[in-house]
């Protein structure tokens, strides 16, 4: 019920700018954002790798308006990618991009300085060793998105893709994309979606969402199962089992601050484990869809914000 205010003011600037000079906000962030700086996003790879973990790093930042900003997370993008080579992090952690922080929605030719900057971080992706998954944003991006990936994949074939079992449509891309080699990460979704694109009911999400692991995991191409849903991941390993696929044939994924304990208790069970970690100071939008996914966490930030006030 309170999902879809919330991801509504995700996207107002009114809102946004309430809620960043909020005095307890930094603290609640912090359970789910590495820090601002790149240092921060490193000192935490360090720790999770430490602990058996996988990292993709998220530089925080959507919907780009200006050409300057894109260029930017580009260059942040590389100076993280050189980093994780010098530290020996790339062999544990890769990075997850947003096109929409690249420039996918500038005016005029968008999706072109998408793919180009796109480009440029796969580059320092592969002078590393590592790899790079693209996010998927709203429904009105996914054509887009998977066109670019179509592209980048013809010169990084290990480029991942983001699907959402929410979209009607998704279960078909899952049957495009179940090939060898093509590394698939599987959420169930996290935007306002409209009926005539998505199911709107978890159960009928839940649903889908098994439909598709089953598409992927029978397939040849490498599942990411990306939720901490406890039913979903018991059922990612039994379909795991039934397609007769080795631990390291696919992976389990989870965000950062999410779970923690169940993240160590896939690690320990043996399969492997990725976090998904941003970084930097454009939290807002990445923050205000962790609230909308759970109520307790909305009620645990209007309760600091009464302490405080
Ligand atoms: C690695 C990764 C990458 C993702 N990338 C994308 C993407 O590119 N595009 C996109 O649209 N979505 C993305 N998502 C978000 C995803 O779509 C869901 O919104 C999110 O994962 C919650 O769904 P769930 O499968 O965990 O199931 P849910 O049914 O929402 O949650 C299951 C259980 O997990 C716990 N939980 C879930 N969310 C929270 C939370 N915010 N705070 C505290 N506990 C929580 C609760 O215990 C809950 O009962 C990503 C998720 C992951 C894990």
């Amino acid at each position: 019920m309170l999902r879809s205010p919330i991801l509504a003011a995700a996207r107002s600037p009114r809102t946004r700018s309430l809620v960043e000079n909020l005095p307890p906000t930094k603290a609640i962030v912090d359970r789910f954002v590495a820090g601002d700086a790149m240092a921060d996003a490193v000192r935490v790879t360090r720790e999770l790798v430490d602990s058996g973990r996988k990292v993709t790093l998220d530089h925080l930042g959507e919907d780009t308006a200006d050409r300057a900003q894109a260029d930017a997370t580009v260059l942040a993008y590389d100076a993280l990618l050189a980093t994780l080579g010098e530290t020996g992090l790339a062999r544990s952690a890769e990075v997850s991009v947003k096109l929409s922080a690249v420039g996918q929605f500038l005016p005029g030719d968008g999706e072109r300085i998408a793919l180009e900057n796109a480009r440029r971080i796969c580059t320092a992706a592969a002078a590393v060793g590592t790899t790079v998954t693209l996010d998927m944003e709203d429904h009105t991006t996914t054509d887009s998105t998977l066109g670019i990936l179509r592209e980048l994949r013809a010169d990084f074939p290990w480029v991942g893709a983001v699907l959402q079992a929410y979209l009607y449509r998704t279960e078909q891309d899952c049957r495009d994309l179940a090939y060898e080699g093509s590394r698939v990460r599987l959420c169930k979704g996290a935007y306002q979606e409209p009926e005539s694109v998505a199911f709107q009911e978890k159960g009928d999400v839940d649903r889908s969402y098994v439909r598709c692991l089953r598409v992927l995991m029978a397939g040849a191409g490498y599942p990411m199962v990306a939720s901490h849903d406890p039913r979903l991941i018991a059922i990612a390993r039994h379909l795991a089992d039934r397609a007769g696929r080795a631990p390291g044939s696919f992976e389990f994924q989870m965000l950062y601050g999410i779970r923690p304990e169940e993240q160590m208790r896939i690690v320990e069970h043996g399969d492997l484990m990725r976090i998904y970690l941003p970084y930097g100071a454009e939290w807002y939008g990445y923050f205000m869809r962790r609230l909308a996914e759970r109520p307790a966490n909305l009620t645990f930030f209007l309760r600091s914000l009464a302490t405080k006030g």
